[in-house]
């Protein structure tokens, strides 16, 4: 079975980390991250330099990158001067990815924005968009639950996704933005989906879990079971929220793409390459990363037996 990965570290990682990331290095990962088989790459963000500076190179970024065919390259967009940036720049990112949030007080959070205010942008952002020969997609975090909030109405993604189809957004990803998911929810809301809203094709919905409570890959099954097949990480797992507390990484990219492979999905991935990727991590942000596989092995490394184990 065909799985679609995808990689955000370079936007989802890099924006918290304190320390500025040169762009002559974002642009060697992204090259290096481009031949590893990934379907998306998110590569920035066109969001206020104050707000995110780690990310206040998106247009370097952009124009400093090779294009791999086959591989999408994404920037998140987080309201209509967002689109508008990323439509204006010299090379623009073959898609932009909007984001609203599924609890009201995440969003003012986030994007501080109303859900009423972020919503009234949305035909716009998709108009921009396409006449500017983006796709657009759209991100809704907290689908899973909200730090503020708690619990999310199944309800209210499904409002929220019912409105993203009829606006033309062309795809949907479900963000668990705090790392609240577990793999029953992710079953059942994920299954009510499909149902009610049945995808165009096979990378309509991702799924975009982070690792906070230990649940990620866990999760990521659960999605496989319920029928989603396209999949977020970050490599070596780097990534948080800042404006959401205590919120660690996204699911490590290549600790899901291992357990794929275990498990027999086609996912398109030299594991190799990827694993080489995340061994640079450590060495960019000046800290340990949460990837388990870049210090283990892929499962079928094997280790010399000790000597009074050998025949
Ligand atoms: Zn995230």
């Amino acid at each position: 079975m065909r799985l679609y990965v995808n990689d955000v570290a370079v936007r989802d990682g890099f924006q918290i980390e304190k320390a500025f990331v040169p762009t002559a290095t974002k642009v060697e990962l992204i090259n290096q991250l481009s031949r590893t088989g990934l379907h998306k790459i998110e590569v920035t963000s066109f969001v206020s330099p104050k707000a995110v500076p780690a990310l206040a190179d998106a247009n370097e970024v952009l124009a400093g990158i090779d294009r791999v065919p086959g591989v999408v390259y994404v920037a998140l967009v987080p309201n209509i001067r967002g689109v508008q940036n990323a439509a204006a720049t010299a090379r623009k990112p073959d898609e932009v990815n909007g984001v609203v949030s599924a609890s009201e007080t995440h969003n003012r959070a986030n994007i501080n924005r109303t859900h009423e205010q972020s919503i009234a942008e949305l035909p716009t952002m998709v108009k921009v968009a396409h006449e500017a020969g983006m796709k657009i997609t759209m991100s809704l975090s907290t689908t899973f639950g909200c730090p503020f909030e708690g619990h999310v109405h199944e309800d209210v993604v499904l409002d929220f996704v019912g409105r993203f189809r009829e606006l033309g957004f062309d795809a949907i990803s479900f963000g668990d933005t705090t790392g609240m998911a577990n793999p029953r929810q992710v079953r059942e809301l994920t299954a009510k989906v499909l149902e009610r809203f049945p995808p165009p094709d096979d990378r309509y919905y991702t799924l975009h879990f982070h690792n906070t409570r230990g649940m990620g890959l866990a999760n990521v099954v659960a999605g496989i079971e319920a029928g989603v097949r396209s999949f977020d990480g970050s490599v070596s797992g780097l990534g948080g929220c800042p404006f959401a507390p205590g919120a660690t990484g996204n699911i490590c990219t290549e600790d899901m793409v291992n357990m794929l492979v275990d498990m027999g999905y086609d996912t398109r991935i030299d594991l190799a390459k990827l694993l080489a990727v995340a061994r640079r991590i450590p060495a960019v942000v000046g800290h340990d990363v949460p990837g388990q596989v870049m210090k283990s092995g892929q499962t079928l490394e094997l280790h010399e037996p000790p000597r009074h184990a050998r025949s």
